[in-house]
């Protein structure tokens, strides 16, 4: 539970917010920002990046007037991600103001890990107690390999100022599992999260960046878990409604291996997820063709009731699924870093 929890006044006066398929929408992905100090290479461009102009970017008090009006909706959970959020400037004063709002039950980070070091102590005291840091190798040069930058040995002291710090209830290692370069660290990865306090989840490789993604480069999770089995028996663990990833335990000890399977096992029936883009645009889905300006009703004055119509109807027109693997399935015109993963 986020430090700051504190029920709404409104609570049970608003209708939640429901999708034309009558799936309730619980959870929202925040992008602070479209910024990053890295360049995964499923994610971004080495260069020429077209980034967001300052005006363009959502204030801080703009994020957490559009969270207050998600939270009088029935939205309880809030992840906070980017681009890097820890690029962003004062973020843990951010995310203090959004630990605060009224409703907001779990507050959680996903970052790159690059600034853990120095704002794991902050971070956990302005409410945020779940962290999501993605690693994508177990060594140094293949790290940079993917990230384009040399920045391991920070994400692992990043990581390991996480470790025995009051406060943090859930450290999540992820790594997209990409064919031809995941195999090589899947044991490892194994290792890990039965020797450190980490649940490690392999993250399908999806067709959201700005590389030339091919189905074959998938390496699935099921794929994964066979070869984490010849060495570590696992056991399935209770699947929680709405999590993506299918969590396993390891038979003969501690620690949990997830696997999040967006591709060969989508699991949009159970989405309860929206996401706010840096710039305010309110999206469905992740693959979604358009978006809902929420920034211009926001700075034109709109009052909350208005917000809140404007996104009701986005959101009743939420995709039923995404189109991954079906004939003329088109990704979306922005990358996973500048809509917020
Ligand atoms: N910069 C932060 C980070 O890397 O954790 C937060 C933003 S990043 C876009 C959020 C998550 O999306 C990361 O875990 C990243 O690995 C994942 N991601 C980005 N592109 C992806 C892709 N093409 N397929 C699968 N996951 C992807
Ligand atoms: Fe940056 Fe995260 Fe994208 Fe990597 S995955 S380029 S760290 S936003």
């Amino acid at each position: 539970m986020n430090a700051f929890f504190a029920p709404r006044a409104d609570a049970g006066q608003i209708e939640p917010l429901v999708d034309g398929h009558g799936r309730t929408i619980g959870d929202l992905r925040v992008s602070v920002t479209d910024l990053c100090n890295l360049r995964c290479q499923y994610c971004m461009p080495p260069e020429g990046v077209d980034w967001l102009d300052h005006s363009e970017v959502l204030s801080f008090e703009e994020i957490a007037r559009l969270v207050d009006v998600f939270a009088s909706l029935g939205v309880h959970s809030v992840r906070l991600t980017g681009g890097e959020p820890l690029v962003r400037r004062e973020f843990p004063k951010l995310a203090a103001m959004i630990g605060r709002i009224g409703g907001i039950e779990d507050l959680s980070i996903t970052t790159n890990g690059f600034y853990l070091e120095r704002d794991a102590t902050a971070l956990v005291a302005a409410g945020i107690h779940r962290f999501n840091v993605s690693l994508d190798a177990l060594d140094r040069k293949r790290f940079a390999q993917v990230t384009r930058r040399d920045v391991y040995d920070r994400v692992i002291a990043g990581l390991q100022a996480l470790e025995g710090l009051e406060g943090v209830t859930a450290i999540k290692v992820n790594a997209v599992a990409m064919r031809g370069f995941t195999e090589h660290d899947v044991l490892a990865f194994a290792e890990l999260a039965r020797t450190r306090p980490y649940q490690i989840r392999f993250i399908e490789y999806m067709p959201i960046g700005a590389d030339d993604w091919r189905a074959e480069d998938v390496l699935t999770g099921e794929e994964l878990r066979a070869m984490i089995e010849t060495a570590y028996p696992l056991v399935p663990t209770e699947h929680e409604p709405h999590a993506t990833a299918r969590v396993f335990r390891f038979a003969d000890g501690d620690g949990e291996i997830g696997f999040i399977n967006p591709v060969s096992q989508p699991f949009c029936g159970e989405c309860d997820r929206v996401r706010l883009t840096a710039d305010g645009k309110l999206r469905t889905c992740l693959f979604s063709h358009y978006e809902t300006n929420l920034r211009d009703p926001l700075r034109g004055g709109a009052g909350d009731e208005e917000l809140r119509q404007v996104i009701r109807d986005a959101v009743w027109r939420k995709e039923l699924k995404h189109a991954i693997g079906d004939e003329g399935f088109r990704k979306p015109a922005r990358t996973m870093s500048s809509i917020g993963g």
